[in-house]
């Protein structure tokens, strides 16, 4: 390329053509449920804003963040559907929510409570979906705090204080298809719906369903199912397949240099890689400040010049190295590393760095950053 405007030397390309085919694929799969599209931590890193509209316009009707700061930010961008915010520190600031309307998942009696002051000081109902713990023993409600949730919902409900739009709660084993608790979760969440109903209150969205509830357990849909990884495109349970779903994120760098290694030679850091002959290598700006692993050394590889290539020695903070094999063989400084993606160039897909780390798809995504500058198309 001559003078003139660069290419970003590491960026990630976010393709919201396959956000909304992935959406289309859930539309199928959610039957006659609404769809609350997941768009928390910035929608597993591919932009809350663009995401959020992209789901909206192909098959979504509400969102789901985990705070209310990521919830008011989407407002602030212009969206105007429904979004529920499921996290927060009890001295949260709820009159900003309502202020936003913004639905405020309640997780305790003393949490509703704090609810119910800010809807008084703000002089608006609070919109509230109660989060009921029903195993997962993590945020919602302690079966213990139910009884005494309800009643101070149904109070607060009756003098006007909140409006209970919805009630949900989340599953532990919704990637192991099968699994007991699954059984188990839901005859808890329908015991607490009854207890619900018995206090008056009929919230209008009930949900439980993750991506992988979503497309392997149509009985879990209620009236609204809550898909995250699977907008991303990532099969949530990959041992089943792809769903027919496609990797919106693609990371790509450039070659920003290439030579030769001769035979005997070590590569990086500690010399973990020797070359057995001489050997030409690239060297791609991309590290662990970037969100590639080091634990990921010599474990990976790239696409690069049309072919597969192997990530040889440490990767380094900002840098790791690529063999090119013993011949030049036509890679210049400048091309285009692909290092994962949909594939639509031959490259792997971040399940293939899950698989190789003993850790998910949505760990891999949420965790590019540094110098990876994002274009969303
Ligand atoms: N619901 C809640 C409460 C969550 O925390 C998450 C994400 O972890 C989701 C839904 C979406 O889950 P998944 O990305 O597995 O579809």
């Amino acid at each position: 390329a001559g003078p003139g405007p660069s290419r970003a030397q590491l960026e990630y390309v976010v393709d919201l053509d396959a956000i909304a085919h992935n959406t289309g694929v859930l539309r199928e799969h959610a039957g006659s449920a609404g769809i609350m599209a997941v768009v928390k931590a910035d929608a597993y890193n591919h932009g809350a804003a663009a995401v959020s509209r992209a789901v909206l316009a192909s098959g979504a009707s509400e969102l789901g963040v985990t705070t209310i700061g990521e919830a008011l930010a989407l407002r602030n961008a212009g969206i105007t559907a429904p979004i529920l915010a499921w996290l927060h520190q009890l001295d949260a600031d709820y009159d900003a929510a309502i202020v936003g309307d913004v639905e405020i998942g309640v997780s305790s009696p003393r949490h509703l409570a704090r609810v119910v002051a800010a809807a008084r000081r703000v002089g608006r109902p609070a919109a509230v979906t109660l989060k009921i713990d029903t195993g997962l023993n993590r945020n919602g409600v302690a079966p213990d705090e139910w009884e005494a949730t309800v009643i101070a919902a149904a109070r607060a409900s009756a003098e006007g204080a909140i409006e209970v739009r919805g009630a949900f709660t989340h599953l532990s084993h919704a990637d192991e298809p099968g699994h007991p608790t699954i059984d188990l979760q839901k005859t808890a969440f329908d015991a607490a719906l009854d207890g619900l109903r018995r206090a008056g209150l009929k919230p209008a969205r009930v949900h439980m369903a993750n991506s992988a509830a979503t497309l392997t357990r149509p009985d879990l849909r209620y009236d609204m199912v809550r898909p995250g990884i699977s907008v991303y495109g990532f099969s949530p349970v990959p041992q089943l397949g792809t769903f027919g779903l496609r990797p919106a994120m693609t990371v790509r760098a450039q070659v920003i240099l290439v030579k030769r290694v001769r035979a005997g030679e070590g590569v990086s850091y500690g010399h973990l890689w020797t070359a057995e002959r001489d050997t030409t290598v690239a060297l791609i700006p991309m590290g662990y400040a970037d969100g590639l692993p080091r634990t990921l050394s010599g474990r990976f590889e790239v696409q690069l010049g049309g072919r597969r290539r192997r990530a040889i020695g440490r990767v380094c903070m900002d840098q790791f190295v690529v063999d090119l094999g013993e011949n030049e063989d036509g890679v210049e400084e400048g091309d285009d590393a692909y290092v994962f993606g949909n594939g639509d160039h031959g490259e792997p897909s971040a399940q293939a760095w899950a698989d190789a780390l003993d850790t998910i798809t949505y760990e891999i995504v949420c965790g590019i950053k540094g110098r990876t500058t994002r274009s969303i198309v």
